[in-house]
Protein backbone atom coordinates (compact mmCIF):
# COMPACT_ATOMS: atom_id res chain seq x y z
CA UNK A 1 0.00 0.00 0.00
CA UNK A 2 1.33 3.47 -0.81
CA UNK A 3 2.10 5.98 1.92
CA UNK A 4 -1.02 7.91 3.09
CA UNK A 5 -0.04 11.64 3.27
CA UNK A 6 -0.08 13.63 6.59
CA UNK A 7 -2.13 16.66 4.10
CA UNK A 8 -4.33 14.19 2.52
CA UNK A 9 -5.26 13.34 6.23
CA UNK A 10 -5.65 17.08 7.28
CA UNK A 11 -7.69 17.79 4.29
CA UNK A 12 -10.28 15.19 5.00
CA UNK A 13 -10.99 15.53 8.42
CA UNK A 14 -10.82 19.19 7.93
CA UNK A 15 -13.53 18.94 5.46
CA UNK A 16 -15.66 16.24 7.79
CA UNK A 17 -15.51 19.08 10.57
CA UNK A 18 -16.69 21.91 8.33
CA UNK A 19 -19.71 19.99 7.56
CA UNK A 20 -22.29 20.24 10.94
CA UNK A 21 -22.94 17.08 12.07
CA UNK A 22 -25.08 17.53 15.47
CA UNK A 23 -27.15 14.99 16.32
CA UNK A 24 -30.98 16.36 16.11
CA UNK A 25 -32.13 13.91 18.86
CA UNK A 26 -29.87 15.59 21.06
CA UNK A 27 -29.88 18.83 19.88
CA UNK A 28 -33.61 19.93 18.54
CA UNK A 29 -33.98 21.56 15.11
CA UNK A 30 -29.90 20.14 14.45
CA UNK A 31 -29.34 19.19 10.68
CA UNK A 32 -28.04 15.64 11.82
CA UNK A 33 -25.46 13.74 9.87
CA UNK A 34 -27.08 14.16 6.12
CA UNK A 35 -24.82 16.53 4.63
CA UNK A 36 -21.33 15.09 6.11
CA UNK A 37 -22.69 11.89 4.72
CA UNK A 38 -23.29 13.07 1.53
CA UNK A 39 -19.95 14.45 1.52
CA UNK A 40 -18.03 11.14 2.09
CA UNK A 41 -20.51 9.54 -0.59
CA UNK A 42 -19.80 12.22 -2.60
CA UNK A 43 -16.21 11.98 -2.34
CA UNK A 44 -15.48 7.87 -2.05
CA UNK A 45 -17.44 7.51 -5.71
CA UNK A 46 -14.52 9.19 -7.22
CA UNK A 47 -12.48 6.29 -6.43
CA UNK A 48 -12.69 3.49 -8.92
CA UNK A 49 -13.15 0.17 -6.82
CA UNK A 50 -14.68 1.80 -3.79
CA UNK A 51 -18.42 0.63 -3.22
CA UNK A 52 -20.41 3.34 -1.42
CA UNK A 53 -24.08 3.28 -0.39
CA UNK A 54 -26.33 5.67 1.90
CA UNK A 55 -28.16 3.02 4.43
CA UNK A 56 -31.14 5.28 5.79
CA UNK A 57 -31.10 4.95 9.55
CA UNK A 58 -34.16 6.74 10.59
CA UNK A 59 -35.58 10.26 10.11
CA UNK A 60 -33.41 11.05 7.62
CA UNK A 61 -30.23 10.44 8.70
CA UNK A 62 -27.92 7.84 6.36
CA UNK A 63 -25.41 5.93 7.36
CA UNK A 64 -22.47 5.48 4.69
CA UNK A 65 -21.13 1.84 4.20
CA UNK A 66 -18.15 1.64 1.86
CA UNK A 67 -16.02 -1.51 0.80
CA UNK A 68 -13.28 -1.82 -1.32
CA UNK A 69 -10.96 -4.79 -2.21
CA UNK A 70 -11.76 -7.80 -3.64
CA UNK A 71 -9.27 -10.31 -2.36
CA UNK A 72 -10.56 -13.60 -0.96
CA UNK A 73 -9.44 -13.09 2.29
CA UNK A 74 -11.20 -11.82 5.10
CA UNK A 75 -13.59 -8.93 5.96
CA UNK A 76 -12.71 -6.04 8.29
CA UNK A 77 -15.17 -3.81 9.20
CA UNK A 78 -14.00 -0.29 10.39
CA UNK A 79 -16.79 1.12 12.32
CA UNK A 80 -17.37 4.37 13.39
CA UNK A 81 -19.88 7.69 14.23
CA UNK A 82 -20.26 10.74 11.87
CA UNK A 83 -22.95 12.28 14.35
CA UNK A 84 -21.40 15.15 16.94
CA UNK A 85 -22.43 16.82 20.42
CA UNK A 86 -24.02 20.08 20.39
CA UNK A 87 -21.74 23.07 19.85
CA UNK A 88 -22.73 25.50 22.77
CA UNK A 89 -20.38 27.49 23.59
CA UNK A 90 -17.86 26.98 21.39
CA UNK A 91 -15.97 29.82 19.22
CA UNK A 92 -14.89 27.93 16.35
CA UNK A 93 -16.85 24.99 15.80
CA UNK A 94 -16.68 24.44 12.63
CA UNK A 95 -12.94 25.63 11.57
CA UNK A 96 -11.28 22.90 11.20
CA UNK A 97 -8.18 24.69 12.12
CA UNK A 98 -4.74 23.62 12.45
CA UNK A 99 -2.14 25.06 14.85
CA UNK A 100 1.04 23.21 15.04
CA UNK A 101 -0.08 19.10 15.85
CA UNK A 102 -3.57 20.01 16.35
CA UNK A 103 -6.80 20.08 14.10
CA UNK A 104 -9.65 21.88 16.19
CA UNK A 105 -13.27 22.32 15.78
CA UNK A 106 -16.85 19.78 17.16
CA UNK A 107 -15.78 16.13 16.19
CA UNK A 108 -12.33 15.85 15.63
CA UNK A 109 -11.36 14.04 18.83
CA UNK A 110 -14.88 12.47 18.55
CA UNK A 111 -14.37 11.39 15.87
CA UNK A 112 -13.70 12.81 12.16
CA UNK A 113 -10.21 12.64 13.22
CA UNK A 114 -10.53 8.83 13.10
CA UNK A 115 -13.36 8.67 10.59
CA UNK A 116 -11.45 10.92 8.65
CA UNK A 117 -8.31 8.17 8.55
CA UNK A 118 -10.78 5.77 8.00
CA UNK A 119 -11.61 6.78 4.78
CA UNK A 120 -8.01 7.80 3.41
CA UNK A 121 -6.91 4.41 4.21
CA UNK A 122 -9.90 2.94 2.05
CA UNK A 123 -9.15 5.13 -0.73
CA UNK A 124 -5.80 3.29 -0.58
CA UNK A 125 -6.97 0.23 -0.39
CA UNK A 126 -9.19 0.66 -3.27
CA UNK A 127 -6.27 1.57 -5.04
CA UNK A 128 -4.03 -1.78 -4.23
CA UNK A 129 -5.33 -4.09 -6.83
CA UNK A 130 -3.23 -7.42 -4.65
CA UNK A 131 -4.67 -6.33 -1.32
CA UNK A 132 -5.84 -9.72 0.22
CA UNK A 133 -9.28 -9.48 1.04
CA UNK A 134 -12.02 -6.39 1.65
CA UNK A 135 -12.74 -3.62 3.96
CA UNK A 136 -16.06 -2.13 4.83
CA UNK A 137 -16.29 1.17 6.81
CA UNK A 138 -19.20 2.09 8.24
CA UNK A 139 -19.83 5.98 9.12
CA UNK A 140 -22.30 5.81 11.17
CA UNK A 141 -25.50 8.05 12.95
CA UNK A 142 -26.46 8.57 15.91
CA UNK A 143 -23.73 7.18 18.49
CA UNK A 144 -24.35 10.08 20.69
CA UNK A 145 -27.75 9.22 20.82
CA UNK A 146 -29.66 6.03 20.63
CA UNK A 147 -27.09 4.41 17.84
CA UNK A 148 -29.51 3.74 15.20
CA UNK A 149 -27.11 4.09 13.14
CA UNK A 150 -24.73 0.84 14.50
CA UNK A 151 -28.48 -0.49 14.82
CA UNK A 152 -29.06 -0.94 11.28
CA UNK A 153 -25.62 -1.72 10.28
CA UNK A 154 -26.22 -4.96 12.88
CA UNK A 155 -29.69 -5.59 10.88
CA UNK A 156 -27.41 -6.04 7.95
CA UNK A 157 -24.82 -8.02 9.22
CA UNK A 158 -25.20 -11.05 7.73
CA UNK A 159 -25.18 -9.67 4.23
CA UNK A 160 -21.93 -7.21 4.87
CA UNK A 161 -20.46 -10.53 6.83
CA UNK A 162 -17.24 -8.90 8.70
CA UNK A 163 -15.16 -11.31 10.20
CA UNK A 164 -14.16 -9.18 12.83
CA UNK A 165 -14.55 -4.81 13.44
CA UNK A 166 -12.25 -2.21 14.94
CA UNK A 167 -14.09 0.53 16.11
CA UNK A 168 -12.34 3.67 15.93
CA UNK A 169 -13.66 5.79 19.14
CA UNK A 170 -10.42 8.00 19.98
CA UNK A 171 -8.52 5.74 22.30
CA UNK A 172 -5.59 7.69 22.50
CA UNK A 173 -3.55 4.62 20.65
CA UNK A 174 -4.72 2.21 23.71
CA UNK A 175 -6.25 -0.97 22.49
CA UNK A 176 -10.22 -0.95 24.26
CA UNK A 177 -10.89 -4.15 25.10
CA UNK A 178 -13.99 -3.67 27.68
CA UNK A 179 -16.71 -1.14 28.06
CA UNK A 180 -19.56 -0.59 31.11
CA UNK A 181 -23.39 -1.25 30.09
CA UNK A 182 -26.01 0.85 31.61
CA UNK A 183 -30.07 -0.17 32.40
CA UNK A 184 -32.31 3.09 32.99
CA UNK A 185 -35.64 1.95 35.25
CA UNK A 186 -38.54 3.26 36.41
CA UNK A 187 -40.00 2.79 39.51
CA UNK A 188 -43.49 4.66 40.60
CA UNK A 189 -45.05 4.21 44.05
CA UNK A 190 -48.67 4.95 44.74
CA UNK A 191 -50.26 6.32 47.29
CA UNK A 192 -54.06 7.63 48.16
CA UNK A 193 -54.67 11.37 47.35
CA UNK A 194 -56.49 13.35 50.11
CA UNK A 195 -57.31 16.31 51.51
CA UNK A 196 -54.00 17.62 53.78
CA UNK A 197 -55.83 17.22 56.88
CA UNK A 198 -57.01 13.72 56.44
CA UNK A 199 -54.36 11.80 58.01
CA UNK A 200 -56.77 8.61 58.75
CA UNK A 201 -57.69 8.07 54.66
CA UNK A 202 -54.42 9.84 52.83
CA UNK A 203 -51.07 7.65 51.61
CA UNK A 204 -48.37 9.53 50.81
CA UNK A 205 -46.44 8.20 47.71
CA UNK A 206 -43.45 10.55 48.60
CA UNK A 207 -42.66 9.09 51.78
CA UNK A 208 -43.03 5.64 50.43
CA UNK A 209 -40.75 6.53 47.72
CA UNK A 210 -38.15 7.97 50.56
CA UNK A 211 -37.84 4.35 51.70
CA UNK A 212 -37.17 3.45 47.71
CA UNK A 213 -34.61 5.86 48.12
CA UNK A 214 -33.30 4.55 51.07
CA UNK A 215 -32.85 1.34 50.25
CA UNK A 216 -31.28 1.86 46.46
CA UNK A 217 -28.68 3.83 48.17
CA UNK A 218 -28.11 1.24 50.31
CA UNK A 219 -27.59 -1.34 47.39
CA UNK A 220 -25.42 1.79 45.63
CA UNK A 221 -22.98 1.03 48.24
CA UNK A 222 -23.20 -3.03 48.22
CA UNK A 223 -22.96 -3.01 44.46
CA UNK A 224 -19.37 -0.72 44.84
CA UNK A 225 -18.11 -3.61 47.18
CA UNK A 226 -18.49 -6.74 44.78
CA UNK A 227 -16.14 -8.14 42.96
CA UNK A 228 -14.88 -5.11 40.26
CA UNK A 229 -13.80 -5.58 36.53
CA UNK A 230 -10.33 -5.68 36.15
CA UNK A 231 -10.43 -2.93 33.42
CA UNK A 232 -13.61 -0.95 33.94
CA UNK A 233 -13.94 -1.33 37.72
CA UNK A 234 -17.54 -1.82 39.86
CA UNK A 235 -21.11 -1.45 38.99
CA UNK A 236 -22.75 1.34 40.70
CA UNK A 237 -26.18 3.16 40.50
CA UNK A 238 -27.58 6.63 40.92
CA UNK A 239 -30.85 8.39 40.99
CA UNK A 240 -31.52 10.37 38.13
CA UNK A 241 -34.98 12.25 38.01
CA UNK A 242 -38.00 12.18 40.77
CA UNK A 243 -41.33 13.72 40.69
CA UNK A 244 -44.48 13.38 42.64
CA UNK A 245 -47.48 15.36 44.13
CA UNK A 246 -49.94 17.51 43.09
CA UNK A 247 -50.59 20.76 45.10
CA UNK A 248 -49.19 21.69 48.79
CA UNK A 249 -52.25 20.79 50.55
CA UNK A 250 -53.00 17.30 49.47
CA UNK A 251 -51.85 13.87 49.86
CA UNK A 252 -49.74 12.88 46.80
CA UNK A 253 -51.39 9.62 44.95
CA UNK A 254 -47.82 9.19 43.41
CA UNK A 255 -44.38 9.37 43.09
CA UNK A 256 -42.05 8.62 40.03
CA UNK A 257 -38.00 8.12 39.91
CA UNK A 258 -35.90 7.14 37.12
CA UNK A 259 -32.80 5.40 38.07
CA UNK A 260 -29.87 4.12 36.22
CA UNK A 261 -27.26 1.17 36.59
CA UNK A 262 -24.15 1.30 35.40
CA UNK A 263 -23.27 -2.50 34.53
CA UNK A 264 -19.97 -4.37 34.36
CA UNK A 265 -19.31 -7.24 31.88
CA UNK A 266 -20.77 -10.47 33.23
CA UNK A 267 -24.22 -8.61 33.96
CA UNK A 268 -27.45 -8.84 32.78
CA UNK A 269 -31.05 -7.43 32.36
CA UNK A 270 -32.03 -10.34 34.22
CA UNK A 271 -29.68 -10.24 37.26
CA UNK A 272 -30.41 -6.10 37.41
CA UNK A 273 -34.19 -6.29 36.92
CA UNK A 274 -34.01 -9.36 39.80
CA UNK A 275 -32.25 -6.88 42.25
CA UNK A 276 -34.12 -4.18 41.69
CA UNK A 277 -37.36 -6.50 42.21
CA UNK A 278 -36.26 -7.95 45.39
CA UNK A 279 -35.82 -4.59 47.06
CA UNK A 280 -39.31 -3.17 46.01
CA UNK A 281 -41.02 -6.67 47.65
CA UNK A 282 -39.27 -6.56 50.48
CA UNK A 283 -40.52 -3.07 51.30
CA UNK A 284 -43.57 -4.40 50.22
CA UNK A 285 -43.27 -7.20 52.83
CA UNK A 286 -42.61 -4.75 55.39
CA UNK A 287 -46.40 -2.56 54.90
CA UNK A 288 -48.75 -3.55 53.29
CA UNK A 289 -49.91 -0.09 52.17
CA UNK A 290 -46.39 0.01 49.93
CA UNK A 291 -47.41 -0.12 46.57
CA UNK A 292 -45.02 0.29 43.63
CA UNK A 293 -44.17 -1.14 40.11
CA UNK A 294 -41.02 -1.54 38.03
CA UNK A 295 -40.44 -0.56 35.11
CA UNK A 296 -37.36 -1.56 32.80
CA UNK A 297 -36.25 0.83 30.24
CA UNK A 298 -33.37 1.37 27.44
CA UNK A 299 -30.74 -1.55 28.34
CA UNK A 300 -27.15 -1.80 26.40
CA UNK A 301 -25.15 -4.19 27.01
CA UNK A 302 -21.40 -4.38 28.58
CA UNK A 303 -18.86 -5.42 26.51
CA UNK A 304 -15.41 -7.44 27.00
CA UNK A 305 -13.33 -8.93 24.21
CA UNK A 306 -10.40 -11.19 25.34
CA UNK A 307 -6.70 -10.23 24.91
CA UNK A 308 -6.16 -13.14 22.94
CA UNK A 309 -9.24 -12.92 20.01
CA UNK A 310 -7.41 -12.17 16.54
CA UNK A 311 -7.98 -9.14 15.88
CA UNK A 312 -6.91 -7.40 19.65
CA UNK A 313 -3.53 -9.77 18.98
CA UNK A 314 -2.89 -8.48 15.74
CA UNK A 315 -3.38 -5.09 16.72
CA UNK A 316 -0.67 -5.43 19.44
CA UNK A 317 1.60 -6.76 17.58
CA UNK A 318 1.51 -4.41 14.31
CA UNK A 319 1.36 -1.93 17.43
CA UNK A 320 4.40 -3.30 19.10
CA UNK A 321 6.02 -3.34 15.29
CA UNK A 322 5.42 0.64 14.51
CA UNK A 323 6.32 1.76 17.65
CA UNK A 324 8.87 -0.29 19.53
CA UNK A 325 6.66 -0.06 22.54
CA UNK A 326 3.45 -2.39 23.89
CA UNK A 327 0.34 -1.28 23.15
CA UNK A 328 -1.84 -0.29 26.58
CA UNK A 329 -4.80 -1.72 27.31
CA UNK A 330 -7.95 0.02 28.96
CA UNK A 331 -11.35 -0.42 29.12
CA UNK A 332 -13.88 2.74 28.94
CA UNK A 333 -16.51 3.76 31.29
CA UNK A 334 -19.17 5.06 28.86
CA UNK A 335 -21.15 2.86 26.71
CA UNK A 336 -19.88 2.20 23.01
CA UNK A 337 -21.36 0.54 19.82
CA UNK A 338 -18.78 -2.15 20.12
CA UNK A 339 -21.64 -3.93 22.30
CA UNK A 340 -24.18 -3.69 19.46
CA UNK A 341 -21.74 -5.28 17.17
CA UNK A 342 -20.90 -8.02 19.74
CA UNK A 343 -24.60 -9.24 20.42
CA UNK A 344 -24.89 -9.94 16.58
CA UNK A 345 -21.51 -12.05 16.68
CA UNK A 346 -18.59 -9.40 15.55
CA UNK A 347 -15.61 -9.68 17.84
CA UNK A 348 -13.77 -6.31 17.92
CA UNK A 349 -11.63 -3.74 19.50
CA UNK A 350 -11.49 -0.21 19.90
CA UNK A 351 -8.47 2.08 18.63
CA UNK A 352 -8.20 4.78 17.61
CA UNK A 353 -6.23 8.63 17.55
CA UNK A 354 -5.47 11.15 20.54
CA UNK A 355 -6.40 14.27 21.40
CA UNK A 356 -8.79 16.42 24.07
CA UNK A 357 -11.99 18.20 24.32
CA UNK A 358 -14.91 15.83 23.03
CA UNK A 359 -18.03 16.93 24.38
CA UNK A 360 -16.25 20.28 25.65
CA UNK A 361 -15.66 23.82 23.92
CA UNK A 362 -12.40 23.30 23.03
CA UNK A 363 -11.94 20.04 20.59
CA UNK A 364 -9.14 19.09 18.68
CA UNK A 365 -7.72 15.87 17.43
CA UNK A 366 -3.54 15.21 17.69
CA UNK A 367 -2.56 14.96 13.97
CA UNK A 368 0.81 12.89 14.78
CA UNK A 369 -1.43 10.20 16.41
CA UNK A 370 -3.74 10.23 13.42
CA UNK A 371 -1.04 9.51 11.28
CA UNK A 372 -0.17 6.56 13.15
CA UNK A 373 -3.27 5.53 14.10
CA UNK A 374 -3.92 5.44 10.50
CA UNK A 375 -0.96 3.42 9.32
CA UNK A 376 -1.52 0.49 12.11
CA UNK A 377 -5.07 0.61 11.17
CA UNK A 378 -3.62 -0.27 7.42
CA UNK A 379 -1.21 -2.97 8.46
CA UNK A 380 -3.75 -4.46 10.48
CA UNK A 381 -5.84 -4.71 8.16
CA UNK A 382 -3.41 -5.99 5.50
CA UNK A 383 -2.69 -8.69 7.89
CA UNK A 384 -6.01 -9.55 9.26
CA UNK A 385 -7.57 -9.71 5.69
CA UNK A 386 -4.33 -11.97 4.59
CA UNK A 387 -5.26 -14.02 7.12
CA UNK A 388 -2.30 -13.76 9.64
CA UNK A 389 -2.84 -15.43 12.53
CA UNK A 390 -0.34 -13.25 14.56
ZN1 LIG B 1 -17.73 9.05 19.98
Amino acid sequence: MAQIEREALIEAIAEMVRAPSVNPSLVPGADGERAVAEWIAERLRQTPGVEVELQESGGGRPNVIASAGSGPGQTLMINGHIDTVGVAGMEEPYSGRVEGNRLYGRGALDMKGAMGGALVLLEAIARDESFPGRVIVTFVTDEEHSSIGTQAICKEIERLHPDAAIVVESSGLNATIAHKGFAWAEIVTHGLAAHGSAWEVGIDAIAHMGRVLGALEAHGRELLTRKPHPIVGPPSLHMSLISGGQELSSYPDICRLEIERRTIPGETEEQVRGELRAILDQLAGEDAQFQAELTMGLFRSPWAVERDAKIVRLLAVTYREDTGREIEYDGSAGWMDTALLAEVGVQAVVFGPDGDGAHAVVEWVDIDSVERYTRILGKVAYAFCGGSGA
